[in-house]
């Protein structure tokens, strides 16, 4: 089936701002919280969210299989179970509904007083109930930066790194939606030179900027699924800030790996993009040296070119934008981690959500953390608005954007913003 929604020609009879990450070619899905304290699923075209319940309620998706609720619930995941085919249909008929051509909606007033908000009169809320959560540790320059500061940069990447998509299980119950105000974590630690741990807040709070994507169900427990079919399971991708407490992580993680450090805490964009709204950015991945083994072997093109961009926020202060980096510098793709992570027959399911890992780009500007960016707090960043920074102080705030253009549209995702305050 055609991704009729992708059509670089369409104009919608909604306004949208030519530098606007939501153009109508890339109707992303959310959940948000009307004036009215209604929850309802929704997508977004411009400055505009569209109330996909009351679409739906009003007769507009015709003709889709589409249960009659689909759309008036809290969470995207029994939308996201329906599969790719529903997804597309779906897609390619709000295009219709909104394209300029269109006078169906365009002309009732009175529907779209109960389906089109202002941005302003709604709340977002987290979009999924996630499962599980993955995240990965995929990106060649980041796993070679942090080998090189903590172990040894002539073998900064361990044995395994080239074969294995490594990854760890996230904490779920903690991720949150853009715009949620954290806490500055309390935990262990250990000063340099001591023998003896110490308790108290976090000094060493980091943001990772990361994407994460979205599965559908995928696979019965006890099946794998093979790499041609992974495409198949991913609904979409959201902006992803894998906060992380350095100084509690550096501690704690010998020798299962991340723990308290990372879990109190991960912020996700609210708005959804789909993988077929992403089609026309698909360029290939980094060259695999040594070759995976057969089961991680992928054909075509399966990394995107996405602009990532992360900046700090003080208190009252301008952003200092501190990192440029792009997800297309991912070693290891999405489709090869979520065939690794069913190779053993794990079961992944609708809303289950998996991190890409920071997301570093070779030069010293596109590192994804403070703890590169700062090479470990030896190499401030220094703020335009004066002042520096080696990690996240209180009441700072960390935005982070990402899009992807060439020259006909741009599609992005918005931000994902949160703001550290102090410890309770
Ligand atoms: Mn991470």
């Amino acid at each position: 089936m055609k991704i009729t929604a992708n059509n670089p020609e369409r104009k919608s009879w909604l306004p949208v701002d030519s530098n606007s990450d939501f153009p109508i070619q890339n109707i992303p899905f959310g959940v948000f919280l009307t004036k009215e304290y209604i929850t309802t699923i929704g997508t977004r075209i411009g400055n505009y969210a569209i109330d996909l319940g009351a679409l739906h309620q009003l007769g507009y998706f015709k003709g889709i299989p589409l249960t009659e609720d689909i759309f008036m619930q809290d969470t995207l995941n029994d939308f996201i179970s329906d599969g790719r085919k529903t997804w597309r249909l779906v897609r390619n008929r709000i295009a219709d509904i909104f394209d300029v051509n269109n006078s169906e909606l365009q002309n009732n007033s009175k529907d779209k007083e109960v389906i089109i908000f202002n941005l302003k009169d709604i709340e977002m809320l987290l979009p999924i109930s996630i499962g599980d959560y993955t995240d990965f540790f995929s990106s060649k320059e980041h796993a070679t930066n942090t080998g090189t500061m903590f172990r040894d940069p002539e073998n900064a990447l361990l044995p395994n790194w080239l074969h294995v998509p490594v990854g760890y299980h996230g904490r779920s119950s903690s991720i949150i939606v853009s715009g949620t105000e954290i806490h500055r974590p309390k935990g262990q630690t250990i000063a340099p030179n001591a023998t003896q741990p110490t308790f108290g807040p976090s000094k060493l709070v980091d943001f990772e900027l990361e994407m994460a994507f979205i599965t559908t169900d995928a696979n019965h427990l006890g099946d794998a699924i093979p790499i041609d079919e992974a495409e198949e399971y991913i609904f979409g991708m959201v902006l992803f800030n894998d906060w992380s407490a350095r100084d509690i992580q550096k501690w704690e993680y010998v020798p299962l790996g991340p723990f308290l450090g990372k879990s109190f805490a991960s912020t996700i964009s609210p708005w959804i993009v789909t993988m077929d709204a992403l089609e026309p950015f698909r360029v290939p991945s980094p060259k695999q040296e040594p070759t995976p083994l057969t089961y991680l072997q992928q054909k075509g093109d399966n990394s995107y070119d996405i602009h990532l961009q992360a900046a700090i926020k003080p208190e009252g202060k301008k952003e200092t934008i501190v990192s440029n980096s792009n997800f297309k510098y991912m070693y290891w793709t999405m489709i090869q981690q979520l065939t690794h992570h069913t190779v053993n027959g794990c079961n992944v399911l609708s809303g289950d959500m998996m991190g890409s890992g920071t997301i570093s780009g070779p030069t010293p500007d596109s590192y994804g953390s403070m703890l590169e960016l700062s090479w470990r707090g030896t190499k401030p960043v220094q703020l335009v608005e004066g002042g520096e920074r080696k990690f996240i102080n209180d009441n700072d705030e960390v935005i982070m954007r990402a899009y992807c253009t060439n020259n006909t549209i741009r599609i992005g995702f918005g931000e994902c913003t949160g703001k550290i305050l102090p410890t309770k």
